[in-house]
């Protein structure tokens, strides 16, 4: 299996140095040459097997470079009891007849970023033996609320790896920032930034691509990787919850041999829905994708006009892990359907010189044939949360709830009942605040007693991890402004 740019198709990785690398050196995202497919009694064979097997059984079609053995040690290390509360690791949740929420936050920081981020640190602390690359790595990642604490908790005192991690200073909630802000481990830094999410993420990419950074830190040992979902490390195990989801509904009965269904994914830099398009790609039967956004819906007008435009105006709102302009995994949707580095290296040069770009219409047909876009507001989000909640006794959080309110609007709209499987991506008790309110509580308190709060409207208890932020020291105070970001590397790197 090679990976090639999203830019250029005539350098050629392996796995290993994809994911060691993180980016390719001309800004395009490293990705698989084909994507290989299930061989055909593959759902069958999975059918009865725990998630760590399954996890095994389809990452290994895409790492030639890793024997079975080094896998099945990763996969139990990262999603064993000890950091998922479920045996199930991603169980999925029936709420009607046909409709199954997969439940992605039963990891250490209770939100879907786990599922990806306990599996990468194995895999790149190997892809750098592997490759033999000798220097330590400085992780370096830009947060819209749950990845940094996801990669904190992956990389925290994983040997010859540092890790950086930048969240914009009033873009995330409350519960958010003092998991972040309270990290343990040696290895570890986080620094707010004056700005919102894309500030955050433009300064990292630019920190990338920084000819004299680069050098200084060479000086000093060290080289830059990415965590975020630009890295194929990152995309590739969440690959495996759909296809783990089906399995499920599968032993369960409820669907059949080969029944089609549907994804709905609440989506932010575009890496989960991927995914699922690539389980796709690779036999599992998905007829739809719909593409969940809330007021930054950029990926709506995307997906229905065939125009990328991020000049817009930015909104903070009560789902902040989906506050994005810039859909970095886009772009490998685009090599999907062009098959053309050159067309796609045409369009994200166009987007980073004047902000959009508008694909040909047979590209845009080609998406629209499987890719539904479907946005809501805050207000339909608390509804959502409020009606889950009284019809179904089913709690979620703001951006699950953007998703069934996707589902619901692509439903009355097409008629089109078939199976789904919605992605929920969060622990409602991330987001006590707005999901408190949207059950109409009145009064609510601020900080961690919030969890409590929540736990007495809805007779839920906190996962475990948050209701331990309690007993944890504020360790990381420090505010950059957006230019000012390297002075954090070069102080962590000291
Ligand atoms: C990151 C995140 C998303 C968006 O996922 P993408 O892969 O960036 O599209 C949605 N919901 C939550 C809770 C998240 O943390």
């Amino acid at each position: 299996m090679r990976y090639i740019s999203t830019r250029d198709n005539t350098i050629q990785y392996s796995a290993s140095q994809a994911i060691a690398q993180g980016l390719a050196k001309d800004g395009g995202l490293l990705t698989p040459f084909y994507i290989p497919k299930l061989p055909g009694k593959a759902l069958e064979d999975m059918r009865d097997m725990a998630y760590q097997q399954r996890a095994v059984y389809i990452m290994k079609q895409f790492l030639e470079e890793f024997s079975v053995k080094e896998l099945t040690d990763y996969a139990n290390a990262a999603y064993g009891p000890d950091r998922f509360d479920s045996p199930a690791v991603a169980p999925v949740h029936t709420v009607d007849g046909n409709t199954h929420c997969l439940e992605l936050w039963h990891g250490p920081t209770c939100a879907f970023k786990d599922m990806a981020l306990q599996m990468l640190p194995h895999l790149l602390t190997a892809s750098l033996s592997k490759t033999e690359e000798d220097k330590t790595v400085c992780i370096l990642v830009a947060t819209s609320g749950d990845t940094g604490k996801g990669a904190l908790e992956g990389f925290k005192n994983v040997p010859r790896t540092k890790i950086l991690v930048f969240y914009p200073k009033d873009g995330v909630s409350e519960v958010q920032e003092l998991q972040m802000v309270t990290q343990e481990g040696g290895n570890v830094g986080v620094c707010a930034v004056v700005g919102n999410f894309d500030d955050a993420q433009t300064g990292v990419k630019k920190l990338f691509s920084d000819g004299t950074v680069r050098q200084e830190l060479e000086r000093r040992g060290y080289f830059f990787s990415s965590a975020n979902s630009i890295n194929w490390g990152r995309v590739l195990p969440q690959i495996v919850y759909y296809i783990s989801a089906y399995c499920d509904l599968l032993r369960d009965e409820k669907i059949a041999p080969g029944e089609t269904v549907n994804v709905c994914v609440p989506t932010g830099n575009f890496g989960n829905i991927l995914a699922a398009y690539y389980a796709r790609e690779m036999g599992l039967p998905i007829d739809q994708f719909i593409c969940a956004s809330n007021s930054n819906n950029v990926l709506t007008d995307f997906l229905r006009e065939g125009i990328y435009d991020r000049n817009r105006p930015f909104y903070n709102t009560m789902s902040p892990s989906m506050d994005i302009l810039i859909s970095s995994n886009l772009e490998r949707l685009l090599l999907a359907v062009t098959q053309d580095p050159e067309e796609v290296k045409r369009y994200m040069a166009q987007l980073s010189e004047t902000g959009r770009y508008q694909v040909s219409d047979r590209i845009r047909d080609r998406l629209q044939k499987c890719f539904k876009g479907y946005f809501c507001d805050d207000k339909e989000t608390q509804r959502t949360i409020r009606t889950m909640f009284d019809k179904y006794g089913y709690l979620i959080d703001t951006h699950t709830a953007v998703a069934f309110s996707a589902l619901k609007q692509y439903r009355q709209e097409t008629g089109d009942n078939t199976p789904a499987i919605v992605a929920s991506t969060a622990s409602p008790f991330k987001f006590c605040g707005s999901v408190l309110e949207a059950l109409g509580e009145t009064g609510i308190v601020s900080g961690l007693d919030a969890l409590d709060q929540l736990t007495a409207k809805t007779g839920q208890p906190a996962p475990a991890p948050l209701a331990g932020l309690r007993d944890k020291a504020v360790r990381f105070t420090r505010v950059v402004e957006k230019d000012r970001m390297v002075d954090a590397v070069l102080s962590l790197l000291e």
